[in-house]
């Protein structure tokens, strides 16, 4: 289990991101990436195998002032460490960052594979942000709803971060025995596996609680229940 970074807020997003992983450097990794999204929509996702300076000379090719992102530091439990392995990971317009065990993932990668979709990685990780975009497509719901029926099929631990390129303001979390806080300052919303990742930043913490879902806006938040 290794970190998350998220924000969305007034500033561009690819600075923080990349000082956030580095704070949470010293829990160990094998390989990192972020993903940040520009007002219209478009995305950027840099993944490096190795050391966050490995991702730092790739994002400095491709610097954006996009003001949301999310990013990850992987330790691998399910597929070897590679670029292709690395989170985060995508589905259509979604994007996915992953920290634990999707114990199930198996199941539902075959189930989904029954339905046409094909994989590119040998993640757990991968399983879950292809059954949100299932889920998302098929019900024509939104994130919210997505994310609700994906918790329900899903088993094991984890704490997500999810953007769709639908919503480009918005970052959207759900936890489960995995941990995750979640830091607001004046027209910035910060998210992190870990507290100092963001401490830095604000001291005005949130703690999401197990099974909760939580949308970050710009210097908001909303909690909500699984159904
Ligand atoms: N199980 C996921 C993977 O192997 C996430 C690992 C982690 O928590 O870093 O990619």
């Amino acid at each position: 289990m290794c970190g998350i970074v998220g924000y969305v807020g007034k500033n561009e997003a690819q600075g923080f991101l990349l000082s956030g992983l580095k704070r949470l450097e010293y829990r160990g990794y094998d390989s990192a990436g972020i993903v940040s999204i520009a007002e219209d929509g478009e995305a950027t996702l840099i993944r490096a195998k190795g050391k966050i300076a490995n991702l730092e000379e790739k994002l400095a090719k491709n610097r954006r002032t996009d003001k949301i992102g999310i990013g990850h530091t992987r330790w691998a439990t399910h597929g070897e460490p590679s670029e292709e392995n690395a989170h985060p990971h995508q589905a259509g317009s979604i994007y996915l960052v992953h920290n634990g065990i999707i114990e199930n993932y198996q199941e539902i990668r075959d189930k989904l594979t029954r339905k046409g979709y094909t994989f590119y990685s040998q993640t757990d990780t991968e399983a879950a942000v292809k059954l949100i975009d299932y889920y998302y497509k098929k019900y024509n719901i939104g994130p919210i709803d997505a994310l609700n029926k994906t918790m329900v099929r899903i088993r094991g631990s984890y704490a997500l971060a999810v953007m769709f390129d639908d919503y480009p303001g918005e970052i959207w979390v759900a936890r489960k025995d995995s941990p995750m806080v979640i830091g607001v300052n004046d027209g910035e919303t910060y998210v992190a596996s870990d507290v100092p990742a963001i401490l830095k930043f604000t001291r005005n913490v949130y703690y999401i609680g197990n099974l909760e879902i939580a949308r970050l806006q710009k210097g908001e938040v909303d909690f909500y229940n699984l159904d």
